[in-house]
């Protein structure tokens, strides 16, 4: 008999018991969908008789699929703290806690509870910033790449900015800091060449156009050899002297001192305050810890004219960020440093790794496994090419294929020396019994 007439109708198929309580417009579309691709296997001759069964539990397949969001957690055993494509920074679950009533509830988002009449949004964070950074202001926008664009756009719009060739840097999806100055309206001065800038070279572009002295955190690669970049302090006064503004783009940064010598790679945002920048600008969720936002420190002139600009309004951050922002902002005024988990990460010594390696180990089989010194980074634009020791458990057997078997568990782990190996500087203690888990079905 044909397959094709044996398809069955779908308002008959779909009064069938196994559909009973289903939303009817998504069973609708999943049953759709099952029967299309269900006339695309009898036209390949993959199918030449229709099970009813068989397309009944494809379409209740495809049903709870569409009932699934899509983003879903994972467990990071990467070893890459700061992972741009798995989400960057972790909240601490508590942290959170407090922020989500804000979110909950109506709250005083725009509204000055004393005064009894409107507020400002960005008053609430600003607050808390400049008493943790001792600056004069601070503006709180979606992410640095508006950051970026803000600030070019208020100062430098149809003049000049000056930026050193080694540091025009493309951070990966596609933020590409010329791109985004032609974006903006500034118009991009290069000075110095890919591998040297001179301090003279600022001096030299310095004219009648020029609105602006920019730095830009060479956030993921370094240039080795015979190489020469001026730093920020000198740039600086270039721009005092000749009465102009300088910004320090520092990507990713950080506040307490780091082990590893990761503090010594890179200054702290302390220390580039130390310098009295004009503006500086950096990532809310990349060494920071916090969510996705950027954050934008200075003088309080500046910031009333970036204020004024009717594009911050494109990148206005939502009261969730700004919760989220102001809590983590606290957790580093009171010295919790274990409330920022990036931080708690990074920080975390070597023993605690091993131990719970071992401990992972313990709980793993059938799968065979070695507890390893390793080595990885900290990832996400930070700190190009900086080693910090890990601890690593080694599985025996077919790296491939067990990267693919644990990617299907959602545990993303990483292969070296031919080993799949699962690194405790990113996995957590509450995921440990995850991983067993998933051990157990793949090995057993
Ligand atoms: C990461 C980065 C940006 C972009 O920051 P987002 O918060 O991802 O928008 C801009 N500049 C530098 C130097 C960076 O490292």
């Amino acid at each position: 008999m044909n397959p094709y007439r044996q398809i069955p109708q779908i308002d008959k198929l779909l009064q069938d018991e196994a559909f009973a309580g289903c939303n009817t417009v998504l069973l609708t579309q999943a049953a759709r969908e099952a029967i299309e691709a269900l006339r695309s296997a009898i036209g390949r001759g993959e199918v030449t008789s229709v099970d009813r069964e068989a397309l009944i539990r494809e379409i209740l397949e495809r049903y709870h699929a569409f009932l699934t969001p899509s983003l879903q957690p994972l467990v990071n055993a990467t070893g890459i703290t700061v992972h741009t494509n798995l989400g960057r920074s972790l909240i601490d679950p508590e942290l959170f806690e407090e922020a989500k009533s804000v979110a909950c509830n109506y709250c005083n988002l725009e509204y000055d509870l004393e005064a009894g009449r409107r507020g400002d949004r960005y008053h609430h964070t600003a607050e808390a910033l400049r008493q943790l950074f001792g600056c004069e202001d601070a503006l709180v926008v979606n992410n640095n790449a508006a950051a970026v664009y803000l600030i070019l756009n208020t100062f430098a719009a149809g003049r000049e900015a000056v930026v050193s060739r080694g540091e025009l840097v493309e951070i990966g999806g596609s933020f590409r800091i010329p791109e985004v100055m032609k974006a903006s309206g500034a118009i991009l001065r290069e000075v110095g060449t890919t591998n040297k800038t001179h301090c003279r070279d600022y001096e030299e572009a310095v004219g009648e156009e020029t609105a602006l002295l920019m730095k830009v955190h060479k956030s993921n690669y370094r240039i080795e050899g015979f190489s020469e970049e001026v730093p920020f302090a000198d740039i600086r006064a270039v721009a005092r002297t000749r009465g102009l503004l300088d910004y320090y783009d520092l990507g990713s940064a950080y506040l307490p001192d780091l082990p590893w010598g990761l503090s010594d790679y890179e200054p702290s945002i302390f220390r580039v305050l130390a310098d009295d920048p004009s503006l500086i600008s950096f990532s809310g969720d990349k060494l920071f810890g916090s969510v996705q936002a950027g954050i934008i420190l200075g003088k309080k002139e500046l910031i009333a004219r970036l204020k004024k600009n009717q594009i911050l309004r494109m990148f206005r951050v939502d009261k969730l960020t700004l919760a989220l922002l102001e809590r983590t902002v606290l957790a580093y005024r009171k010295g919790e440093y274990d409330k920022i988990p990036t931080l708690r990460m990074l920080r975390e010594p070597i023993e605690n790794l091993r131990e719970r390696a071992e401990r992972l180990n313990g709980m793993l089989p059938p799968i065979e496994a070695e507890v390893r010194e390793s080595e990885t980074y900290v990832g996400g634009g930070t700190m190009p090419g900086k080693k910090i020791p890990t601890v690593v458990l080694a599985l025996e057997g077919d790296a491939v294929e067990l990267e693919r078997q644990f990617r299907a568990r959602r545990i993303i782990g990483r292969i070296e020396r031919d080993s799949f190996v699962l690194d405790m500087r990113t996995v957590r203690e509450e995921e440990l019994s995850l991983i067993a888990e998933a051990g157990k079905e793949i090995g057993g």
